[in-house]
């Protein structure tokens, strides 16, 4: 049975060259041909007659299938993409300065089961593969070459979309050592971000194993028993605990953990909420994404109003934490946090 290439970063490729006693100039090839040259079929050019066979036999250059596609008129753009098994995830394309952002699903649902987010209510289908992270990548880009192709640049990558990116940290992390690779995507130190809800097994390991990606928390609330309702896992992994690993960041230039903060109505968006969060998060490395909820259809969480969000962000400037409040682009497409598959409900039934 053949396997991705799309799942090999460079160092395992070459190793799968010398177990089969091929050429070493083979893998520096393949990575150039497919991700700097874009190219999406085999390659034949400048590859050793023995290596071609190989690859031909051994490799599948399978990519995802872009399903449907939906554009908003601030230029974000959102893909349902189609795996070999028929299931289907969502890949979100959010511009800025003429560039792209591109938010990454990690699993087929997911297992968290946070109560304010629509990909957590359908619970865990499967994790994704390495290659099915990097094919959302690729498909995406290839859109935007066509249909954009003067700004076709994606220069950050955030997982943000669909699943628990540490809950899937081995095919994760391979995408990300190819996202980062010269050879590879050439994805600039620091341009990676995870967003997690706090899974503390991954992020033991992302301290070790994946330094140069950083971090982002989905906080929501410093109240143990808001988070507990908002955020299941934090009775597992209590945010004390949580902290100690994420604050622990390596030492670099300007690294900062973000901590997200989804601003429901009348449930962590008082003065108070901001003040013990401003308490908690004074000192440390700390930007805070405040992000006004965007209800969806059948959530029992509203979007406090303008005004509420800007008093939060005030007391939080007063504790000199660097504090955004974050444009929900794409909100006609359900683009944002936490929102992802609410339009197009897949069924593994659909694709049979
Ligand atoms: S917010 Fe993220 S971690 Fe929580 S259920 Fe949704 S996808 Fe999973």
């Amino acid at each position: 049975m053949k396997t991705s290439f799309y799942q090999y970063p460079l160092s395992d490729l070459q190793e799968l060259f010398k177990a089969n006693e091929l050429p070493p100039s083979g893998p520096g090839l393949l990575f150039n041909w497919h991700y700097k040259k874009r190219q999406f079929a085999a390659c034949t050019v400048d590859l050793a007659k023995k290596s071609i066979e190989f690859v031909a036999t051994h490799l599948n250059f399978d990519l995802p299938q872009v399903d449907v596609v939906q554009e908003s008129q601030d230029k974000t753009v959102k893909f349902l993409m189609r795996l070999q098994d028929g299931l289907k995830v969502e890949t979100v394309l959010i511009p800025f300065n003429g560039k792209y952002t591109i938010c990454l699903s990690s699993q087929v649902g997911c297992a968290m089961k946070c109560s304010f987010c629509h990909t957590g209510l359908q619970g865990l289908n499967r994790n994704l593969t390495t290659d099915e992270i990097i094919g959302q990548f690729l498909m995406s880009q290839k859109w935007l070459t066509e249909h954009r192709p003067e700004d076709d640049r994606i220069l950050n990558i955030v997982f943000m979309g669909q699943g628990e990116p540490l809950h899937n940290f081995d095919a994760v992390k391979k995408a990300c050592e190819i996202f980062l690779s010269q050879h590879g995507l050439s994805i600039a130190d620091q341009k990676i971000t995870i967003s997690t809800a706090g899974y503390l097994p991954g992020l033991e390991r992302w301290k070790v194993e994946m330094p140069k990606v950083n971090i982002a928390l989905s906080l929501h609330s410093p109240v143990k028993e808001k988070r507990d309702q908002l955020i299941p896992i934090n009775k597992r992994y209590p945010l004390e605990d949580v902290l100690s690993y994420v604050q622990a960041i390596p030492e670099g230039k300007n690294r900062f953990v973000t901590y997200e903060y989804l601003l429901i109505e009348n449930f962590n968006d008082s003065m108070e909420d901001a003040h013990l969060t401003g308490q908690l998060l004074t000192g440390k490395k700390a930007y805070i994404s405040l992000i006004p909820f965007n209800p969806f259809p059948g959530s029992h969480y509203q979007r406090p109003d303008l005004k509420k969000v800007e008093q939060f962000k005030s007391i939080l400037d007063s504790y000199k934490i660097p504090t955004i409040i974050r444009a929900t682009k794409g909100d006609e497409i359900l683009a944002a946090c936490g929102q992802l598959n609410s339009k197009f409900s897949y069924s593994p039934k659909e694709s049979e």
